[in-house]
């Protein structure tokens, strides 16, 4: 797929050392329009909606920033633990500025984990974009399937 001036601008915000440290890109060095083509299946064989997948994760951050610091258990399955480190982050595309705040979802029966960041989030529902394979903040679509629904 053909890259347009703002795909291969946020392509360069995403590499290590200019927004973050790490970067967003993971292992990958294919052009950020075709992860997201790629992404866009595994989110449908995942059977999971863009709209719906950030509305749960908003939802878990939302109900874990309630315990101040401390876990939060959200209806006996879940664990969520909120760090907020204070300050923003730009999203790669420029459309924005976005808190810090991590948050580790749990799930309590298998112990599997999503980690997710304001940012994150609204790369996931405003961009399609959940991150290279490798990357720390990947929201790889099976294992949200796993953690986050019923
Ligand atoms: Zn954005």
């Amino acid at each position: 797929m053909k890259m347009t001036p703002a795909m291969t601008m946020a392509q360069e915000n995403m590499q290590p050392g200019v927004i973050t440290e790490e970067g967003f890109l993971g292992d990958e060095t294919i052009p950020v329009v075709d992860m997201i083509a790629r992404d866009e299946g595994e989110m449908r064989d995942a059977g999971l909606s863009f709209v719906d997948t950030a509305k749960r994760l908003a939802y878990f951050m939302e109900e874990g920033q309630k315990g101040l610091g401390e876990p939060v258990t959200i209806d006996d399955k879940w664990l969520i633990r909120v760090v907020d480190p204070r300050g923003q982050l730009p999203c790669p595309f420029k459309d924005g500025f976005f808190h810090k705040m991590t948050a580790q979802i749990t799930r309590k029966e298998t112990n599997e984990s999503v980690v997710v960041t304001d940012l994150s989030i609204h790369l996931l529902r405003e961009h399609h974009f959940i991150e290279g394979k490798g990357s720390r903040f990947r929201l790889e679509p099976q294992v949200m399937k796993r953690v986050l629904f019923d």
